[in-house]
């Protein structure tokens, strides 16, 4: 019995929402808010008779504190989920502080605007300190660990698949598979087909950001970052079959490190098709990735949220994709004195997304776990206090939820390794 209130209504949310509406046994109410409350109501009627959830929606803009604050007043939630975008995680996360209610997200603050004097004065302390120089890193959701205590709350972070079910995956391997883990790849492949020469599977904004930046990893105890698409490595993906997959900075990276003793490695490799490849660059190198606003006729334009209005929408590239993805970890480390290596995957067909929810497959692996570690959260499973990541909690329960709920997983005890 759960009463969950839900912003953000895009490509996950979408996938999360549904996914909530068919554990209603446990999410009897939801309340769908987000900044366009017209995607709530078509949401909301689609679910029409085929939840026995009760559906409720609202209009927020999750920028302002006061207006999160006034909608969890007036709703009251146990949890609120935010699946909006990682600008707003700050101020969601103050609401929810303010409020006593729980906190979940999939993704880790990152500013909208990287020319913020105040922001940037601290980013580029963390990238001399720490040694890379992404936009987003765990420090700023960190810092509320103490206040999350104090108020006896549970903030969980980056519950999706990548972040999200990758530590989870990483969990399960140190509980049943490992004494001690020493190396881990993270693999993300995504050998779907949506048709257009250029088209990004999550927010355009923040996944351009994402990928366009310098790739780092963890090796013994420090940052190594290298250039953007340098490190490039094939690997046959079971059920998806050999790609070319690149060396990213990820957000998991920098939990990992901090929560898995002995670990001596940890990278994460994505798949580009050269066409991807070609078009960003392309971008990048007319200045059409910048966050910096430009004057246009008298209105300043932010290039990036420019290209995101030219762009297809994700949520609109279910009917058109076809094909796997094949996203898990492959660990090596040492138990019961001898060497061994594991991979733990899932494969998830996105045609097979669109038919059960009208999504794609990339929203549909990230809107799954995000109902998974909700559920888990607002029913006391998952109860440890302050800003916590996947990794930091039993897996159990949550790689059993997601057999359960359409991203089934499997182990290798054989698997290919990446040079
Ligand atoms: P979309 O752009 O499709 O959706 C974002 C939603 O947030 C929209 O409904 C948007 O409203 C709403 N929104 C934006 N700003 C505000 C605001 N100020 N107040 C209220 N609502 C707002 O994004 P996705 O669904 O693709 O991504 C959602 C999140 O999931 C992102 O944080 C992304 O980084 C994360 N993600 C995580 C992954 C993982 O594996 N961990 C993988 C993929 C994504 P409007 O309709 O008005 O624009």
């Amino acid at each position: 019995m759960s009463r969950l209130l839900v912003i953000g209504c895009g490509g996950v949310a979408q996938v999360a929402i549904q996914k909530c509406c068919q554990n209603s046994e446990f999410f009897t109410e939801l309340c769908i808010a987000s900044r366009t409350k017209s995607k709530c109501d078509e949401l909301a009627k689609k679910l029409e008779g085929k939840t026995a959830t009760a559906v409720t929606t609202a209009k927020v803009d999750a920028d302002n504190v006061e207006e999160v604050k006034a909608l969890i007043n007036s709703y009251k939630p146990d949890l609120v989920l935010n699946v909006a975008l990682p600008y707003q995680d700050l101020t969601i996360m103050d609401a929810c502080l303010a409020c006593g209610v729980h906190y979940v997200d999939t993704a880790n603050y990152e500013p909208e605007d990287t020319d913020d004097p105040e922001w940037r004065k601290i980013y580029e302390k963390r990238c001399e300190e720490l040694g890379f120089s992404a936009y987003f890193d765990y420090s700023w959701q960190w810092a509320y660990d103490q206040k999350f205590k104090d108020a006896g709350l549970t903030a969980l972070l980056g519950t999706g698949f990548d972040p999200g079910v990758t530590s989870v995956f990483t969990a399960y391997a140190q509980k049943h598979y490992f004494d001690e883990i020493h190396t881990i790849d993270i693999l993300d492949c995504n050998g779907g087909d949506h048709g257009y020469p250029f088209a990004t599977n999550f927010n355009p904004e923040v996944n351009l950001r994402e990928v366009s930046a310098p790739g780092s990893y963890w090796e013994n105890g420090h940052w190594v970052e290298v250039p953007a698409m340098s490190i490039k490595r094939e690997y046959d993906f079971p059920e998806v079959g050999q790609k070319d997959m690149y060396l990213l900075h990820h957000e998991e990276i920098e939990a990992l490190a901090k929560n898995i003793p002995g670990v001596k490695r940890i990278r994460f490799f994505m798949t580009f098709g050269q066409s991807y490849l070609t078009h960003m660059k392309c971008l990048e190198n007319v200045g059409m990735l910048s966050t910096t606003p430009v004057d246009f006729n008298g209105q300043k334009i932010v290039p990036i949220q420019f290209l995101k209005a030219l762009l297809p929408d994700p949520a609109s590239l279910g009917p058109r994709t076809v094909g796997k993805t094949n996203i898990g970890c492959i660990f090596t480390g040492i138990k019961d004195g001898k060497e061994k290596t594991i991979a733990i995957y899932n494969v998830c067909d996105h045609q097979e997304c669109y038919k059960e929810v009208g999504s794609q497959a990339i929203s549909y692996t990230t809107g799954v776990p995000a109902m998974i570690g909700t559920a888990l959260v607002a029913a006391g499973q998952w109860n440890t206090r302050g800003t916590l990541t996947t990794d930091e909690f039993d897996p159990d329960p949550f790689m059993d939820m997601l057999n359960k709920f359409g991203l089934p997983w499997v182990v290798d005890e054989n698997p290919a390794t990446v040079e």
